[in-house]
């Protein structure tokens, strides 16, 4: 009953743009709380040390399979990187068929403004668009994967980034299998970042980003469109998953080499839109 009233109450309020803006401006207030108490638990006593890539002035691809995942996944890691290394961006689809595409006319358009205000300031050397439609990415696999085969076969990248291939979000899945099929040039290196789904553990990791919560939450936050999910709670699902391995508070986001992914991790398969699964992901 309590969970109806309250799925009742959300599309309410998601069916007009003003709506959206207010529920996300309550999930804000509702994630600050959470994020104070759950920091206030235990007092940081362990320490997390960085683990980025070694090498600087490297061609980067970041596959995106919908307009928000770079963000979700990848902020750190650009605010990281972009200074350091010439990065593209790959949307693989317009992230046409979200749940709120009906409230706007040009719902495509508009994730990719969001997109960018998400990412002002990080200097990115390239980004492409595709005209695919998100939910797409299963049925046209074969093609697409012969197209981003086309297009690394075009630049001569040493990274390429992605969600993983056993990612529960159908594109992320779907993106994740393609890169692991391709075969760019000897020595390109293949990473998976993770996005909503917990596709691999930190203990995993072959690299760690951190960065201030309140700035990766500023730029979460320009996916007004996107308010219907709680997409700050990757954030905080990070962040409690670091204590437990790690003993701090911290959000991370965490990459590992295509190679070494078996996607059979105990945190395999937890939703971190539900923040409460990373208190039983270790
Ligand atoms: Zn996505």
């Amino acid at each position: 009953m309590v969970s109806s009233i309250k799925d009742i109450f959300n599309q309410l309020l998601i069916r007009s743009k003003t709506g959206l803006r207010m529920t996300f401006w309550v999930r804000s207030v509702m994630f600050d709380f959470v994020w104070y108490k759950e920091k206030a638990k235990i007092p940081p006593s362990g320490y997390l040390k960085e683990q980025v890539l070694e090498k600087e002035n490297q061609r980067i691809l970041l596959c995106i399979p919908h307009p928000d995942d770079e963000v979700l996944g990848c902020y750190f890691f650009l605010q990281h990187e972009a200074y350091r290394q010439k990065i593209e961006l790959l949307y693989v689809t317009k992230g046409n068929r979200c749940a709120t595409a009906k409230n706007y006319t040009d719902i495509a358009e508009k994730r990719m403004h969001e997109s960018r205000n998400a990412l002002t300031g990080l200097p990115l050397e390239a980004i492409y668009q595709w005209d695919l439609d998100d939910g797409s990415l299963k049925e046209e696999k074969a093609a697409v994967r012969d197209r981003i085969e086309r297009h690394v076969a075009t630049m001569n990248y040493d990274i390429i980034l992605s969600t993983a291939s056993e990612d529960l979000t159908p594109d992320h899945a779907a993106l994740g299998h393609m890169i692991q099929d391709i075969t760019p040039r000897e020595g390109v290196k293949k990473l998976f970042y993770r996005s909503t789904w917990s596709t691999f553990g930190i203990e995993e990791a072959d690299y760690i980003y951190t960065g201030d919560y309140r700035t990766k939450k500023r730029a979460v936050k320009s996916f007004i469109t996107q308010s219907h999910i709680p997409l700050l709670n990757p954030i905080l699902f990070s962040a409690l998953e670091c204590r437990l391995a790690h003993g701090i508070f911290q959000p991370v986001e965490i990459f590992i080499d295509s190679d070494h992914y078996t996607g059979k991790s105990r945190c395999n398969r937890k939703n971190m839109l539900h923040w409460k699964q990373a208190k039983t992901a270790l």
